[in-house]
C-alpha cells in the first residue's frame, strides 16, 4: 500500500483557503494520489452532474476509504459518493442529498 501520509483511512480537514469541511486521503490502494473531496455525499443526478464539471468524483467505504471512480462505474449503487473541491467552484448543493433532518428527542409521558 502507498499512501502519502502512512494511512488509508480518508480524515476530515477544513480547507486552507475557503474553509469548506473536506475529506482527504489516498484515493487508490496503490499509486495513490491524495484525493481532496468535499464531505457533502451526492446524489446520482449530482454524481453525473459534476462528472460532466470535470470533477473526480470517490466512492467513499464504510472505512472512510477513498476510490477513484471512472464515469462508467458510476452505475454502480455506492453507498456514498463525493466530488473533488475546488475553493473557486464549490458544489451546488441541488447536487447533494439534503442532510437529514435533526433528530427529534424523545417524548417523555407520565405514567
Ligand atoms: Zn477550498
Amino acid at each position: 500500500m502507498t499512501t502519502s501520509n502512512g494511512r488509508r483511512r480518508a480524515v476530515v480537514a477544513t480547507c486552507p483557503t475557503c474553509r469548506e469541511t473536506l475529506l482527504v486521503g489516498p484515493d487508490a490502494d496503490t499509486c495513490a494520489l491524495t484525493g481532496k473531496a468535499e464531505a457533502r455525499d451526492l446524489t446520482t443526478t449530482g454524481r453525473l452532474l459534476a462528472v460532466c464539471d470535470r470533477r473526480t468524483v470517490y466512492c467513499v467505504d464504510a472505512q472512510v476509504r477513498l476510490f477513484r471512480l471512472d464515469h462508467w462505474q458510476l452505475g454502480r449503487p455506492w453507498p456514498r459518493v463525493v466530488a473533488e473541491h475546488r475553493c473557486s467552484a464549490p458544489i451546488p448543493s441541488a447536487w447533494c442529498v439534503p442532510a437529514a433532518p435533526p433528530a427529534r428527542p424523545v417524548e417523555q409521558v407520565a405514567w
